[in-house]
């Protein structure tokens, strides 16, 4: 499989200059002579959260696109205006109804030529209803560790690599 050529910067994203290349790290970098910025891999980033209540794991199951039917950590892409954090727990909201509080980075995912990053954080409810945004997800349940989806019914490889992260978790101890 061929990949595509890795998008560009032709313009320093912090000042406007416009870049020159550079040798750094033996590649040639698309680099601002002004402030120093210098062009490297170019990734969405995915915020997601594995929140655990009575030894259960909340898991989503998507209604749309070529994922439809399979089931997913609660989550979704940071906006420009937002931290991963932020990112998570609005997705875990929007998805579930749940308002969680982050506990910690549990796992990140990424492939090379694959132009997203997961982080994905440990979290509890704080409040609110189990509630599914219909136009997300058909349902949201809790699953124990020994009574987790099938997986092929996992949406995505960053799924299986958080839930796998959860099972292996173990809380520091005193
Ligand atoms: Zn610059």
């Amino acid at each position: 499989m061929r990949h595509p050529p890795p998008p560009r910067f032709a313009y320093c994203p912090r000042d406007g200059t416009l870049l020159v290349p550079t040798r750094i790290d033996g590649r040639d970098r698309p680099t601002c002579p002004v402030c120093g910025f210098a062009d490297f891999m170019h990734v969405q980033i995915g915020s997601n959260t594995v929140v655990e209540r009575d030894g259960g794991v909340l898991l989503v199951r998507l209604n749309y696109g070529p994922r439809n039917g399979s089931w997913a950590l609660p989550g979704g892409l940071v906006e420009n205006d937002e931290t991963a954090e932020e990112a998570a727990r609005r997705e875990t909201a929007e998805e579930t109804g749940f308002n969680v509080s982050l506990d910690g980075l549990l796992a990140m995912w990424m492939r090379p030529g694959f132009p997203i990053l997961v982080v994905i954080y440990r979290a509890h409810v704080v409040s609110g209803q189990l509630r599914v945004a219909p136009d997300e997800a058909s349902e949201a349940a809790f699953f124990a560790k020994d009574q987790l989806p099938p997986l092929e019914q996992l949406a995505w490889p960053s799924t299986v690599h958080g839930l796998d992260a959860w099972r292996a978790y173990e809380p520091p101890r005193p």
